[in-house]
């Protein structure tokens, strides 16, 4: 099955200049060629789509990611079962491959359901974005998120090396730890130390042995240094970054998965229907939060896309996935740079950076398409139209009709 994506522009993510009157040839689930329209050939029998002059850019990935998310309060989804939470992610996970988002990192899931929705995707069972996930996060009694059902909970370096495989035994991707408090437990601070570094020196060891790499939850600037000097890949939410840690984080070229958009609106907090105490906390950390992603641009650390919201979670006029990147925009970055944190530079932290994240013949077909030109203006990503998935169209308003409750999140 061949098809034909023509009278568009195609912004490839490379980093090269939109390439208008382009068009884009797909074969099975990759892309076989890119270029001007005019030179691609084709012959009978593939399915040619007339964009309407959209332009065609990666799909986008959100790498900070809770299918099962709930929160304190009136989302804490306490009497929830095994199956009806299966089935909430499966249609959450749809919710964000319409809404454009093609590859998702699962970062703290509950009871294997991640590991089953990522096969049932694989094998086409479902519809939903390409997974990568942690499994269970790992912290420590009474550490951040316990409460939320989606954290093993381990003390001492034998625990923790066990909570580990006992992940990677079911498939994790990544190994994911909470280092610090956050915003959502109660009897914690966002900026204080979780871990002793006994115990991340062994979750660390474990994780590099079987080939697999860490992120952490953290918004404490020093226990973020003993992490990133115990060999830390990555750093999610980061709500403390001090100017000599992201000289580190440049240095060993470590990650920062900001998540801005958990900062950024008391009011949306508020309407979650969260305690008052985590609201207030939202307030105290957003402005060192807004500080910490614009140094870390600005010093050039290295910075994929992730949300920790659901990511066709409804936020600020779009979806969540958009708006964490048209705030990478507001904290310095140019739109390209800002797309590129949801596209090229995603895959590269996933590891996959040559089967996705720009468009180029070899690599698989995972792309969107959108009026105006997101490398000069980011909110035309707000206008995804067309979606395309491993060579399979799973969303074409031109041809079947807008649905009015696309992307809804629940
Ligand atoms: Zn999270």
């Amino acid at each position: 099955m061949a098809t034909l994506l023509t009278n568009c522009t195609v912004l490839d993510g490379t980093g090269a200049p939109a390439r208008p009157a382009a068009a884009l040839l797909v074969e099975g689930e990759r892309i076989v060629a890119v270029g001007a329209a005019s030179e691609i050939q084709v012959g009978a029998g593939v399915d040619v789509v007339d964009l309407g002059g959209a332009t065609v850019v990666p799909g986008l990935c959100n790498l900070h990611v809770h299918l099962g998310l709930t929160h304190p309060g009136a989302l804490s989804y306490s009497d929830e079962t095994v199956p009806q939470l299966t089935l909430r992610m499966a249609a959450n996970a749809r919710a964000a491959l319409e809404a454009g988002v093609t590859t998702l990192r699962l970062l703290g899931e509950a009871a294997g359901a991640d590991f089953a929705l990522r096969e049932a995707i694989g094998q086409g069972k479902l519809r939903g974005p390409r997974i990568f996930t942690a499994g269970y996060a790992i912290g420590c009694t009474g550490g951040h998120g316990w409460d939320g059902g989606r954290v093993l909970e381990a003390d001492g370096p034998a625990e923790f090396r066990r909570a580990a495989r006992s992940q990677i035994k079911l498939g994790a991707d990544w190994v994911k730890v909470m280092l610090t408090g956050g915003l959502a437990g109660r009897h914690e601070q966002p900026d204080t130390s979780q871990l002793s570094p006994d115990e991340l020196r062994a979750v660390i060891e474990v994780a590099h042995a079987w080939g697999r790499r860490v992120t952490a939850h953290t918004g404490s600037a020093e226990a973020t240094r003993q992490a990133i000097e115990a060999g830390l890949d990555c750093v999610e939410h980061g709500y403390q970054l001090t100017d000599s840690l992201i000289a580190l984080m440049v240095e060993r070229g470590v990650w920062y998965v900001p998540t801005i958009v958990v900062t950024r609106s008391v009011e949306h907090i508020a309407s979650l229907g969260v305690p008052d105490w985590m609201i207030a906390r939202v307030e105290r950390m957003a402005e060192a939060h807004t500080r910490a992603l614009e140094a870390a641009v600005a010093a050039g650390v290295r910075i994929a896309a992730g949300t920790d919201m659901l990511p066709a979670e409804p936020f600020e006029g779009t979806v969540a996935s958009v708006a964490e990147l048209e705030h990478y925009v507001r904290a310095g970055m140019t739109p390209l740079r800002a797309l590129q944190a949801g596209t090229r530079d995603a895959a590269e932290l996933l590891g996959v950076g040559s089967e996705l994240g720009t468009l180029e013949p070899g690599k698989l077909a995972d792309l969107v398409a959108l009026d105006g030109d997101p490398s000069r203006e980011i909110a035309a990503l707000r206008g995804v139209r067309f979606v395309m998935k491993g060579g399979e169209t799973v969303r074409d308003d031109a041809r079947s009709g807008a649905a009015a409750d696309r992307g809804r999140a629940f």
